[in-house]
């Protein structure tokens, strides 16, 4: 029997914590999945796999199989990039050195963008700490918090609307790679890489990029996910289809902080089983 027969549905495949910028730790992050109905999950959190151990041991109490993943942060132009990463090595050492140096860039950042807020608002970079735990991947996520804290924005929604825009005065891009280097990584360290809510506001990526992905061996892509807009959607399911890709669909749940509940969306099993198939790097953690 192949190890993939192993996992059951439903399942949703994009999931943060508090490692990154969701609001629950990985216990109770996979409580909430299981309390939704969810018997598959992955921890997807942004650049980092320092849940994997918490999720993994919560999820398997609760009867569920986790995918250990990650959400890679890339960028393309101006535009952000994000690249699923799930079942690869978490120790292979050139995705590690990216990870590490986009985590470390992203402090920097959220410092400088701190720093330009607090000429204008009654906020100090203790406020952001006091947002996010230790070793945790920094985002505006963590100054949202830290504004929502300090009564000057409603809720995150709020924030990213105004102060945190990239059209703002106070936003600073984080350090990324571009898309097909962060493809091969996730492909080096024996993961799957899937194109996260690809169709969202900004259009889909360039064809000629799509396909430099995909000869770096890019998966599929995550075309159920509520930022993805029709038209979008609709040409890469053809995409899809034509080139027999991994298809998701996933809630990219962030507790608190975004109104996206687990199991909203979720993945066939025949599409978590040909993911399972397609990793070398680590394997599921079943109950
Ligand atoms: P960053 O990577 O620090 O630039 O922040 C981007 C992260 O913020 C993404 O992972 C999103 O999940 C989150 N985010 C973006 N827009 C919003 C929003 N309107 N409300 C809540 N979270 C958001
Ligand atoms: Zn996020
Ligand atoms: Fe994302
Ligand atoms: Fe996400």
């Amino acid at each position: 029997m192949q190890a993939s027969r192993r996992f059951s549905g439903p399942s949703d495949l994009h999931l943060h914590s508090t490692h990154s910028d969701g609001t629950e730790a990985p216990a109770e992050l996979m409580s909430a999945a299981h309390r939704h109905g969810l018997r598959t999950v992955a921890l997807t959190d942004h650049d980092t796999t320092s849940g994997w151990a918490e999720a993994a041991e919560a999820a398997t109490s609760l009867g569920m199989t986790l995918l250990p993943g990650m959400e890679l942060s890339a960028r393309h132009e101006w535009r952000s990039v994000h690249v699923l990463a799930y079942l690869f090595d978490p120790d292979h050492p050139a995705l590690r050195a990216m990870t590490d140096r986009i985590r470390s860039s992203r402090l920097d950042r959220a410092r400088v963008m701190a720093d330009r807020i607090a000429r204008d608002y009654d906020l100090v970079w203790d406020d952001i700490l006091a947002q996010t735990i230790d070793g945790a991947t920094v985002g505006r996520p963590h100054i949202a918090d830290a504004l929502i804290a300090r009564g000057l924005v409603r809720d995150r929604a709020e924030a990213f609307s105004g102060i945190l825009s990239p059209r703002g005065d106070y936003y600073v891009a984080l350090y990324a790679p571009d898309p097909v280097t962060a493809v091969e990584l996730v492909v080096a360290a024996g993961g799957v890489a899937i194109i996260a809510h690809p169709a969202g506001r900004a259009g889909l990526l360039p064809e000629r990029l799509t396909e430099r992905m995909l000869h770096a061996g890019l998966g599929g892509f995550e075309l159920d996910h509520r930022e993805n807009l029709p038209g979008g959607r609709e040409t890469l399911a053809r995409l899809c289809r034509e080139r027999d890709l991994i298809v998701t669909g996933s809630s990219d749940y962030h507790g608190v902080g975004k109104p996206n509940l687990p199991g909203e969306n979720t993945t066939a099993d025949a599409m978590v089983a040909r993911l399972i198939d397609s990793a070398s790097g680590s394997t599921p953690v079943y109950p």
